[in-house]
């Protein structure tokens, strides 16, 4: 398939198959790629661009898995690993001040923490801050509460939902293809349980995202695998709201790579995501791994979202990320406005706050 017919089915708003995918990845022709997810962008949000203000808590790098690409993780002991108390997680929530509208809470896999304390900690953060959303757990941690409170998935959600857990970040995706998964992260969940928990997810009534971990040891045939599998599970819960390409970091990871993904590789994956992912309203660019200036220009390459204010990052800045984890509400609206775009305020189910003129 030429560009040009893609380019023409695109335009006619026509399902791109793997093989269109394919080709769009091999090509050079990055502006033709951005033009075309510029369109669909369009069509599906307008000039709008979102970011919601939010507060990312990670209570503990502690981690029974040791993934190779990960550099965040600890074992239990080990210089540098910690686990923060229920104190020491109101507090740092407290600092978050009166705009804060999500929090954003993932983990390691704990070796000794019971399932009663995350739903403490759901119920703690809920009660003090009744209308902050609570996004938390990947879909590895969801299997893992699972297994530690000896319940089945929709067991287990439903009794998170209950104590106040809102939506599911999307984290634990990386690549689906098995051979790459298990070099990766062997003893993580398969990418088939991966899609099993977060179906179960919105069978629950639970939204969430998903992301896709590239730029280590995959390749493009892979990424496409993975975008298919997720859109075939849109097909069938239309539970995802935001898809997020991760872009890999290696320092301080066991994966040896002399450079990060370039900005022709990241600008090209966020374009072919919004192509091919026709039934996800949104794409969204993590500048905390991608730095603001890529992720700025990707808002002429299909992206619609610039994630939110962050505050301190840990799990990217343990693997040489390039900001510094936190932006204002100020910087984010400049990035947007500079890009031509209307900038809006949201929450993380997507109500629109505020439309920044
Ligand atoms: S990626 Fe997640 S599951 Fe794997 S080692 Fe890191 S924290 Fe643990």
């Amino acid at each position: 398939m030429t560009i040009e017919k893609i380019k023409n089915k695109v335009h006619a708003g026509q399902r791109l198959t793997a093989e269109d995918g394919l080709a769009l990845f091999k090509s050079h022709d990055l502006l033709t790629l951005g033009r075309m997810a510029s369109e669909a962008a369009q069509k599906k949000n307008g000039n709008k661009v979102y970011f919601v203000q939010n507060m990312h808590i990670n209570p503990t790098n502690i981690c029974v898995n040791r993934c190779t690409f990960c550099a965040f993780s600890k074992s239990k002991g080990e210089d540098g690993a910690y686990e923060m108390s229920l104190d020491d997680i109101l507090a740092r929530a407290r600092t978050a001040g009166e705009s804060v509208r999500e929090f954003h809470i993932v983990s390691g896999l704990h070796p000794d923490l019971p399932f009663e304390w995350y739903l403490d900690m759901l119920r703690t953060l809920r009660k003090e801050f009744p209308s902050v959303h609570l996004k938390a757990f990947t879909a590895v941690e969801i299997d893992y509460l699972a297994k530690i409170a000896g319940l089945g998935l929709r067991e287990t959600l439903l009794e998170l939902k209950e104590a106040g857990l809102g939506s599911l970040p999307g984290g634990g995706a990386e690549i689906f293809d098995t051979p790459t998964r298990n070099t990766l992260c062997a003893e993580k969940i398969s990418g088939a349980r991966w899609l099993e928990v977060i179906e179960a997810a919105h069978s629950a009534g639970l939204k969430s995202n998903a992301t896709m971990l590239y730029g280590h040891i995959e390749t493009y045939e892979h990424r496409i695998d993975h975008l298919v599998r997720l859109r075939e599970l849109q097909d069938r819960t239309n539970g995802f709201q935001a898809f997020i390409p991760l872009s890999f970091h290696s320092q301080n990871t066991e994966i040896k790579k002399s450079a990060y993904t370039t900005g022709f590789d990241d600008l090209k994956t966020l374009a072919l995501s919004r192509l091919m992912l026709d039934n996800f309203d949104h794409i969204k660019a993590y500048w905390v791994m991608l730095g603001e200036k890529i992720a700025q220009v990707s808002l002429s390459f299909g992206v619609d979202d610039l994630d939110g204010t962050v505050v301190e990052e840990r799990i990217t800045r343990a693997a040489g990320g390039a900001t510094d984890g936190s932006m204002t509400r100020d910087e984010l609206l400049h990035l947007i406005r500079q890009a031509g775009k209307t900038p809006v305020e949201r929450d993380t189910i997507y109500r629109e706050i505020k439309v920044w003129g």
